[in-house]
């Protein structure tokens, strides 16, 4: 009986797009169906091996067959094939997710007008019809009986019809499209065209890619110059080299080789930012391709992105994520690990707990690092680029693990600073530049750059000239906390009560003038009713009347960020202290009213509110915040 169904509307969309866009690069649809024809080998291979002898092994091989006449072009795998069931849900509808990522891509890209875009990107099965009138998919699901035939003209509808084949695995039919004046569909069924582009990207397919080809020959005794001297004959011919990448000799992999691996492997549109060719040969053995993205995967910050690096044993593909092998701040890298060191038997939960991916995953953290402080050295442009996209994720490595990672990591992290602000500067930059009487390393933390500059506190370090590092994000405190110190040196907060860079005879000043004031002093604290620890005079200030600081170890970005954790419902609180600069005019102004205590207590919040907005934080009472200013203009103003 055949059934006819309906694409699911993103399918419909992707499928328009293909059919549609006459610039792209229709060459990619041959990877892409050879790239599935390997996978599903992959799957009938592994299936195979942990059967237990119920399935047998297939005589592994990919078939490409140019019908010229018919202006056909034949696909074929002896792979895991698909039931009813996968058609549906594979064909029927976008199956991988990247290709939802290449749909907004494309979006993006037509509103730029760079329609190069779509022939980068891998898009799979769909990508078919950028060539085909129609497709046919035979197709046998290995240990079933029934197979199926699915047929598409890649419009609104697919039929699947009950079939006949013999073996498992899936032989797709192609109809060529017409050529017209600006494709060759033609081309795709010249046998030169097609060991081209197999050479050219998927040449490190490991199965043999087949085709029969048309060649002539001498004939035996013929005289050369005879006319009927040459005779035709076919030959079958294997396309590939058949040596995965990660298995060829280090040295003669290129960046670029690396680079397109990537591209099609892990459905990147744009190159991999670096890579990595790791082999390891010792007690344990493994070969690794490990890749950092320019850019961060578009789901890297949803709940369902799965870290991982793919798992071989031997060449035989295990897993397509295996957490294992990662570190979760590193969950950003893609790429593969192939160890002989496995057995394939091995269980999911054995992977687990195995010293050998253990030793592996250390090993994989290690290098990885040194690319990064590798690139850091040598390439600080894309070092930026990398932290920008990345960064954070090292800070959090950090964090989590309570600062057990500090050393392996410390020398990867880098800053603004007041002093740089247009470029990152790592710790030791920071420390080699620190002056001859400075003791600790001071940072200044905020929501953005522009609002730590604005911070009352960083005026007597822009005058003094002493650099502070600048943190601008959330984790960034929680880390230097985990830290401590950087190779002896404390982290110290410009915003700490106690950090000043202020000079004994500035001390002395500030102590005279405080002792002087106190009865002000206490009239503002006690006008605060307990919102802050303390009110004192301070030399830390330049051109600000006044300034928070904290005590104890929490700012106030943390106080902040602590609160903000929609997991816990807790009321933190940051010990405060309102600083006043005893060489501003409003300490003047205050000091006129010093006696009357309660003008003092009245007017103590608008102070404090001040701060707080200097300190780039809002104001909670804004209407009483508004009584008490108008209070003082119409003073002021009658
Ligand atoms: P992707 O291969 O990236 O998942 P595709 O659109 O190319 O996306 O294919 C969708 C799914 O269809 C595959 O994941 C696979 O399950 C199935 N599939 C495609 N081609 C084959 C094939 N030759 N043999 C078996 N299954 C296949």
């Amino acid at each position: 009986m055949k059934e006819t169904k309906e694409f699911a509307t993103e399918s419909k969309e992707l499928l328009n797009l293909m059919i549609n866009s006459i610039y792209t690069n229709s060459d990619v649809f041959l990877r892409e169906l050879i790239s599935n024809a390997s996978d599903a080998i992959d799957k009938h291979k592994y299936l195979a091996l942990t059967s237990e002898g119920k399935i047998p092994t297939n005589n592994y091989e990919i078939r490409v067959e140019p019908l010229k006449d018919q202006k056909t072009l034949i696909i074929s795998d002896n792979g895991i094939g698909m039931s009813h069931e996968d058609l549906v849900n594979n064909l029927g509808t976008i199956a991988k997710s990247g290709s939802k990522d290449f749909m907004s891509k494309v979006k993006e890209a037509k509103e730029k007008q760079d329609i190069n875009i779509i022939g980068q990107f891998g898009v799979g099965f769909y990508s078919v019809f950028m060539v085909a009138d129609s497709v046919e998919v035979l197709t046998k699901k290995a240990g079933e009986e029934q197979a199926y035939l699915f047929t598409s003209n890649g419009e609104s509808e697919y039929s699947i019809e009950e079939a006949t084949r013999d073996e498992s695995g899936t032989t797709i039919t192609i109809h060529m499209k017409p050529s017209t004046d600006e494709i060759d569909y033609d081309k795709y069924l010249e046998t030169w065209t097609i060991k081209d582009l197999v050479k050219k990207y998927s040449d490190y397919i490991r199965y043999p890619i087949k085709m029969w080809e048309k060649k002539s020959r001498k004939k035996e005794g013929a005289d050369e110059d005879a006319t009927d001297a040459y005779e035709e004959y076919t030959e079958e011919s294997t396309l590939n080299s058949m040596i995965p990448l990660w298995k060829k000799n280090k040295k003669e992999v290129t960046d670029e080789e690396m680079a397109s691996f990537y591209k099609e492997k892990f459905e990147d549109y744009e190159d991999p930012l670096t890579s990595l060719f790791v082999s390891v040969d010792g007690l344990i053995t493994y070969n690794a391709l490990l890749y950092i993205p320019s850019h961060a995967p578009y789901n890297l910050y949803s709940d369902n992105y799965e870290k991982g690096l793919q798992l071989y044993s031997k060449g035989i593909f295990i897993k397509d994520k295996c957490p294992e092998l990662l570190p979760d701040y590193l969950k950003f890298v893609k790429g593969l690990v192939d160890s002989e060191s496995f057995s394939l038997n091995i269980s999911r939960e054995m992977l687990q707990t195995s010293p050998v991916m253990k030793k592996i995953a250390e090993n994989v953290e290690k290098k990885i690092v040194d690319k990064l402080k590798d690139l850091k050295k040598n390439d600080s442009e894309k070092y930026a680029k990398f932290w920008d996209a990345f960064g954070e994720h090292i800070k959090f490595g950090i964090y989590s693990s309570y600062g057990g990672k500090k050393d392996l990591l410390q020398d990867t992290l880098v800053f603004h600073t007041l002093n740089n602000e247009d470029k990152y500067v790592s710790l030791q930059e920071y420390k080699d530049a620190m002056k001859e009487d400075q003791k600790v390393i001071y940072y200044a933390s905020g929501d953005t750059i522009e609002s730590i500059k604005l911070l009352p506190q960083i005026e007597k370090f822009k005058k003094n000239g002493i650099d502070v590092l600048f943190l601008n994000q959330k984790i960034d405190e929680f880390t230097i906390m985990m830290m401590r110190d950087y190779d002896k040196v404390e982290f110290k907060s410009i915003s700490d009560e106690d950090s000043a860079a202020i000079t004994d005879e500035e001390k002395a000043k500030v102590e005279s003038l405080t002792n002087d004031n106190k009865r002000l002093l206490d009239s503002l604290k006690e006008g605060l009713n307990g919102i802050v620890d303390d009110v004192v005079l301070s030399s830390k200030l330049v051109d600000s009347p006044v300034c928070i600081s904290t005590k104890n170890g929490m700012s106030l970005g943390m106080e902040k960020t602590l609160n903000e954790d929609p997991t816990k419902e807790r009321d933190v609180k940051a010990s405060k202290v309102l600083e006043i600069n005893p060489d501003h005019e409003l300490f003047g102004a205050l000091e006129a009213i010093k006696n009357d205590d309660e003008a003092v207590k009245e007017y103590a919040s608008v102070l404090y509110d001040e701060a707080m907005l200097l300190e780039g934080y809002d104001i909670k009472d804004k209407k009483e915040f508004v009584k008490k200013l108008n209070a003082l203009m119409l003073k002021a103003f009658k």
